[in-house]
């Protein structure tokens, strides 16, 4: 069965009222009629121009976006039937998630930074170091260990990124853009990583990119234009 699923999932923006409505009654619908499944051991991957709704996708799955309409299935829990705690349960237990701008806390090392989500989890603290910096060999960051982000060039940042988003061992990693910013020798070692991590254990791996090489590593890619699926795997 798959491990990701979406179903006819639809989603405006600003309908809600929420957060971040402008108030103006506008509203952007991002997807329309979406149904995409990543199976086990897939690694999928998503292309499309910008604003398409690749990002749009990738946060449903992380239950970072609820859908106005349809079904989001992360390992057999639909997400519209949870409330938010159970969301960000699920996505800390589940799911990693790597966006292109890193979101590395610039006042922490790399080790901290990639413990982190483990502390989030309960990890006792030396577990989580030991966990932290066995990653970060992972990644060739083994003499980067205690530098801020600050004094890491933008590839060891993304790598920094890609084993905190490993750190929990998570079914499900969701990626945007991974190698967006990166030259062409280190966005290659990120995606090798990618997809090792992505065929070890029946991980899912959603994979948004428009760069060619990115989405030569994946099985399958699906093709969004203006929030719709125009073609799969073709
Ligand atoms: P992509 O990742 O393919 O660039 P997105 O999912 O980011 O596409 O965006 C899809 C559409 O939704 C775009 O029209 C974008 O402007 C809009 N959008 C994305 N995020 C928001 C938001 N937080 N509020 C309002 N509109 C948004
Ligand atoms: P918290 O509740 O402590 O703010 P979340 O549950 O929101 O943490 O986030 C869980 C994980 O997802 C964290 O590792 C966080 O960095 C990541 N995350 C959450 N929201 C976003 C986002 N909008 N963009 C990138 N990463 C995010």
């Amino acid at each position: 069965r798959a491990a990701v699923r979406l179903e006819n999932v639809t989603h405006e923006y600003g309908s809600g009222g929420g957060r971040f409505s402008s108030g103006s009654g506008r509203t952007v619908t991002a997807l329309e009629d979406v149904s995409v499944s990543v199976g086990r051991g897939e690694i999928v991957g998503l292309e499309g121009p910008s604003g398409s709704g690749k990002s749009t996708v990738l946060h449903a799955v992380a239950g970072l976006v609820v859908p106005t309409e349809g079904t989001v299935s992360v390992l057999e829990n639909d997400l519209t039937t949870f409330s938010d705690r159970q969301r960000t349960r699920l996505r800390r237990r589940h799911v990693g998630i790597v966006f292109q701008r890193f979101h590395l806390l610039p006042s922490l090392s790399a080790r901290a930074n990639v413990a982190l989500p483990l502390v989030q989890a309960g990890v006792p603290k030396r577990r989580r170091r030991a966990r932290a910096e066995e990653l970060l060999e992972a990644v060739g960051l083994e003499e980067r260990i205690t530098h801020l982000p600050s004094e890491l060039s933008g590839g060891e940042r993304q790598r920094v990124a890609l084993a905190r988003a490993l750190s929990t061992d998570p079914d499900v990693i969701v990626a945007d853009e991974p190698t967006g910013e990166l030259d062409t020798t280190t966005g290659g070692d990120v995606l090798e990583l990618l997809t090792d991590v992505g065929r070890e254990r029946g991980r899912a791996v959603l994979v948004a990119s428009h760069d060619d090489e990115t989405l030569s590593v994946a099985d399958r890619v699906v093709t969004l234009c203006d929030g719709q699926v125009v073609s799969d795997g073709g």
